[in-house]
């Protein structure tokens, strides 16, 4: 298959020419094969639930995070200080796709001997799509709540306010379910994650109102005020404009953004978004606490399968507000896109196709190499 490369068109790339092309690039970056797996897997994963924003879009910036010395290949995490329920773990800057997981393991065992964990996670490359790490838990039979907050990334405007303070920060929560697929509610705190601002600048879906405050105050849908004024061949940076993102749910939402922070932040030490008296934006990483829950511990018998799953359909069972439609439960929108793009592939669009293609010829692949993986 050969994709076309003009920045204008969407192209279909097949799953697994996708997971042969990035075990490519990321080798040849520098990352050993298992690495290189857990990274293609980690991003095409997003995009198979249709969270392209969080997806093999992020190539091209994950191998300038690697030059510019932001992430590391091959680190893994370290524990620095543990008891029987807790770990305090260094991710010293590796792959999020690496340190990430080596984390959950570490709180699903600990759960599983006492039912309940908590790990702390400080200083790990990005995380990309946390609800994967709910799902690792979950295989286990494990229920978890990750907070997640992103050092040095200044995005979001606080509620009420106008000037940057705190990033996009994500809250997800996982739950086993024990004859089907784990529950995952997984969300940014921003209205709408960076990534969705940039492809409504690129002309792709507009934005929600409010999702973008002006440098005046003013709430708007118009992604602009985020990146500044552009020129025609800039890459365009969420760092560099005036305006601000703003949280989802007014206060309520600004709030759970702060307590991000607080938890992924300043107590696992991985540090907090920015603070008063610097010059300087801190040097960006991610940090996750994680609680860990053995469902065991709790229910002996079968009656929570029971109950959860009853309790599912009495959800869905509510009414819909438009005709035709239907209430989905957490995590049922995602695995209906994985359903249809594992056959169909990944829709990319042509800048983003353009991008990848560049990555790969930086790291030394030529084009015949990559003729070869598609
Ligand atoms: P989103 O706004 O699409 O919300 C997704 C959540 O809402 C899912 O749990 C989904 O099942 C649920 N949902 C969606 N439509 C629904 C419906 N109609 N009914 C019921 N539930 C529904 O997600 P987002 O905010 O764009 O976040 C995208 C991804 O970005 C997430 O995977 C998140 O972890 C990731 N992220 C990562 C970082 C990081 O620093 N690593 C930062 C921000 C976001």
């Amino acid at each position: 298959m050969t994709p076309p490369a003009k920045p204008s068109d969407e192209v279909m790339i097949d799953v697994q020419a996708m997971e042969r092309l990035l075990q490519a690039v990321y080798e040849h970056a520098g990352c050993s094969p298992a690495e290189a797996t857990q990274i293609s897997r980690n991003l095409i994963g997003a995009n198979l639930r249709g969270h392209d924003s969080h997806g093999v879009i992020r190539t091209a910036r994950y191998i300038q995070n690697l030059r510019d010395g932001i992430v590391f290949a091959n680190r893994d995490a370290v524990v620095e200080k543990e008891n029987d329920v807790l770990a305090i773990i260094d991710g010293r800057f590796g792959f999020g796709q690496t340190v990430g997981p080596q984390t959950v393991d570490i709180g699903v065992a600990k759960a599983k001997q006492k039912g309940v964990a908590v790990t702390a996670l400080k200083h790990a490359g990005h995380l990309g799509r946390i609800g994967e790490w709910a799902e690792q838990a979950a295989a286990s039979n494990v229920a978890s709540i990750h907070m997640v907050n992103a050092r040095g990334s200044l995005l979001l405007a606080p509620f009420g306010g106008i000037d940057r303070r705190a990033g996009t920060s994500p809250f997800c929560a996982g739950f086993p379910e024990t004859d089907g697929e784990p529950i995952i509610l997984d969300f940014a705190t921003s209205l709408v994650a960076e990534g969705k601002a940039l492809v409504a600048l690129r002309g792709g879906t507009p934005l929600p109102d409010g999702a973008i405050i002006t440098p005046e105050g003013e709430p708007t849908s118009d992604p602009s005020p985020l990146y500044g004024d552009l020129d025609d061949n800039q890459v365009p940076s969420p760092y560099s404009g005036p305006g601000a993102l703003c949280s989802f749910g007014l206060h309520k939402g600004s709030g759970l953004n702060f307590f991000m922070e607080m938890m992924g932040g300043a107590l696992t030490g991985s540090g907090t978004a920015g603070a008063l008296g610097e010059d300087k934006r801190r040097a960006v990483c991610n940090g996750m606490l994680s609680v860990y829950l053995a469902v065991e511990f709790f229910h002996e018998d079968d009656w929570l399968a029971r109950e959860v799953r009853a309790y599912i359909e009495f959800v869905k069972s509510s009414r819909p507000t438009e005709t035709g439609g239907e209430v989905l439960i957490p995590g049922e929108k995602e695995r209906r896109i994985m359903a249809e793009r594992t056959v169909s592939g990944l829709p990319i669009s042509g800048q983003a196709w353009s991008d990848i293609l560049a990555a790969a010829r930086s790291v030394g692949l030529g084009d015949d190499e990559i003729q070869a993986l598609l």
